[in-house]
């Protein structure tokens, strides 16, 4: 994980919420209260972090109100734009960005060149924003430094995207990306699934965090040139009840959608199963470069 530790403001986060953690802890911690109550409380405030305290922004350090993750003046930067993407792949498209959120490129194209010529095995996808500085910081906070509060604000985000993204219609139940067995014991939480959460209870939609399986382990595509990371990825999912999938509209969530492979890899997954309809519903994009 050096992602985890090159960003200056990861140690100072995971710092600041090792701290405050304890301390809330300790201010709730009735004299006789059973050890089991003691646990499970520092266990749910452990999970709620900082949500339940007016804390600093993880952007900037600065004043966030209470239950809020970041200051007003970095969720305006971050979230108070959105640009025209492609309807399949989410990819960025030119022209301008919309200050309402609104995305689409009015009167042009809204499928990429790319996606016409080779089409993916999903067919929509939605992106709350580009994987970018300073954002990259927020998926990196939740995914490495354990900031599971984060996940709802990625889960509102993502829903208002849906709300701006034309022609977006609603998945019938939701599936994170599964991590593997060696994946998931390691970092002790899949946060495909804690943003999927967020997202269904936003937009009233199920989530099914076992409609696929990740069959073994594969290397992070992060680490596999580009040119082997088909055949890494390839194979890599099973559906263990088909009559959970036949014929229905999946949507498939991630936090960072990068080349895309892992997302058409687990979509052909489902059309082969049956899948009517798939869409892609990650809080990041990565632009191409
Ligand atoms: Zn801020
Ligand atoms: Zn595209």
């Amino acid at each position: 994980m050096p992602g985890a530790q090159s960003g200056p403001d990861i140690p100072a986060a995971a710092a600041a919420t090792a701290s405050a953690v304890p301390a809330a802890a300790g201010a709730v911690q009735p004299p006789a209260a059973p050890l089991s109550t003691l646990a499970r409380l520092s266990s749910l405030l452990a999970r709620a972090g900082h949500a339940l305290l007016p804390g600093a922004c993880v952007l900037c350090g600065g004043e966030a109100g209470a239950g809020a993750q970041t200051c007003p003046g970095c969720h305006a930067q971050v979230f108070g734009a959105a640009r025209p993407r492609c309807r399949t792949c989410a990819n960025p498209l030119p022209g301008a960005w919309h200050g309402d959120g609104a995305a689409g490129q009015p009167g042009g194209s809204e499928i990429c060149g790319r996606c016409l010529a080779h089409p993916p095995a999903f067919d929509a996808t939605v992106a709350a924003v580009d994987y970018a500085m300073p954002q990259d910081q927020l998926v990196l906070q939740l995914k490495f430094g354990g900031r599971l509060a984060l996940a709802a604000l990625f889960g509102r985000a993502l829903a208002d995207a849906t709300q701006a993204a034309p022609g977006f219609t609603r998945p019938a139940l939701l599936c994170p990306v599964p991590l593997g067995p060696q994946r998931l014991a390691g970092r002790g939480f899949n946060q495909a699934l804690e943003i999927a959460r967020a997202l269904g209870r936003r937009l009233d939609i199920a989530v099914a965090p076992r409609l696929a399986v990740r069959v073994h382990d594969t290397l992070a595509q992060s680490l596999v040139q580009p040119s082997a990371r088909r055949a890494n990825i390839a194979h890599a999912f099973a559906v263990p009840d088909r009559a959970q999938v036949e014929g229905r509209h999946v949507g498939i969530v991630d936090d960072v959608m990068t080349s895309g492979q892992t997302l058409d890899e687990l979509a052909a997954t489902f059309k082969r199963h049956g899948a009517a309809r798939v869409t892609c519903l990650v809080f990041a994009r990565t632009p191409p470069h």
